[in-house]
C-alpha cells in the first residue's frame, strides 16, 4: 500500500511577529514547488494565536493548518485552554500532540496526551501524535521500549486511525542539529510498525503514516525519505526560512 507523504511545519513559538510571519509566507510563494499534491500532504503549524490569521495564504500554497496542542477536556472554567472541538470549529483539521516540549517542559504525561487524543477523536480532529526518546533512553537501548509506552498509552483511545499519524521524533534530535541517521529512523519507525501490528491489526500498521522528525533540513531530507518507514517529515527550524520549499520539492 503506498502511504501519501505528509509534511508538517511546525513553527513552535516563532517568529517573533506577524509581519515577520508574511515575509515568510511571500517567500514560499516564491519558491513553491510544482509537486503533485496528491502524493504530498503539508500542513504548518503557527502559534495559536496565529492560527486563523493565515488560512487564506495557506489555502494559497495549498497547504492546511495544524494547532500545536489542545486541553484535555470539553467547555468549562478551564482558563487558558481550548478544545478539540474549538479547532473544529474554526475549520481546522489537524494539531500536534505530546510534543516533547510539552512533555519535558509543561510536564504532559502520558495519560494526558491519552487524554488529548481521545479528546480529538471525539471531535473528528486529526491528530500528529509525537513519540520519541530521550538520548540517555537510546543509550540505555529503551528506544523502543519508550516509544511503546508513549503510543500504548494512547490505543485505547484510538477508534479512528484515518486521523492519526505519528511524528517519531527522538529528542536528541530536536533542534540540536544531530539528526538521527537514516538507518536509526527507519529501524525505530520500522519497529513502531511492527507495534501497532501487534497491538492493532496489520492494517492499521499498514496505513498509519510515520513522520521521522529532528533536525530535518533540505540537505538530509532526501536521503531520509528514500526509506520505506519514513512517511514525511516534521519540521522546527528549518520550517521557518524560504528552503522549507525545499523539503517539499525533496519529499514530492
Ligand atoms: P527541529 O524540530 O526540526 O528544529 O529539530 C522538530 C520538532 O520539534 O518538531
Amino acid at each position: 500500500m503506498s502511504r501519501k507523504f505528509i509534511v508538517g511545519g511546525n513553527w513552535k513559538c516563532n517568529p517573533k511577529t506577524y509581519k515577520e510571519c508574511n515575509e515568510l509566507l511571500k517567500a514560499w510563494k516564491k519558491a513553491l514547488p510544482n509537486v503533485d499534491r496528491s502524493k504530498v500532504e503539508v500542513v504548518i503549524c503557527p502559534p495559536a494565536l496565529w492560527l486563523t490569521s493565515f488560512t487564506e495564504s495557506f489555502e494559497g500554497l495549498g497547504f492546511g493548518v495544524c494547532a500545536q496542542n489542545c486541553g484535555k477536556t470539553d467547555a468549562g472554567a478551564f482558563t487558558g485552554e481550548w478544545t478539540a472541538a474549538n479547532l473544529v470549529d474554526l475549520g481546522l483539521k489537524w494539531t500536534l500532540l505530546g510534543h516533547s516540549e510539552r512533555r519535558s517542559l509543561y510536564g504532559e504525561t502520558d495519560e494526558d496526551v491519552a487524554e488529548k487524543v481521545g479528546k480529538c477523536q471525539e471531535a473528528g480532529l486529526g491528530v500528529i501524535l509525537c513519540i520519541g526518546e530521550k538520548l540517555e533512553e537510546r543509550e540505555g537501548g529503551k528506544t523502543d521500549e519508550v516509544n511503546k509506552r508513549q503510543l500504548g498509552a494512547c490505543l485505547p483511545k484510538i477508534k479512528d486511525w484515518d486521523k492519526i499519524v505519528i511524528a517519531y521524533e527522538p529528542v536528541w534530535a530536536i533542534g540540536t542539529g544531530k539528526v538521527a541517521t537514516p538507518e536509526q529512523a527507519e529501524e525505530t519507525q520500522k519497529a513502531i510498525r511492527a507495534y501497532l501490528s501487534q497491538a492493532v491489526s496489520s492494517a492499521v500498521a499498514e496505513k498509519v503514516r510515520i513522520q521521522y522528525g529532528g533536525s530535518v533540513n533540505p540537505e538530509n531530507c532526501a536521503e531520509l525519505i528514500k526509506q520505506p518507514n519514513i512517511d514525511g517529515f516534521l519540521v522546527g527550524g528549518a520550517s521557518l526560512k524560504p528552503s522549507f520549499m525545499d523539503i517539499i520539492s525533496a519529499v514530492g
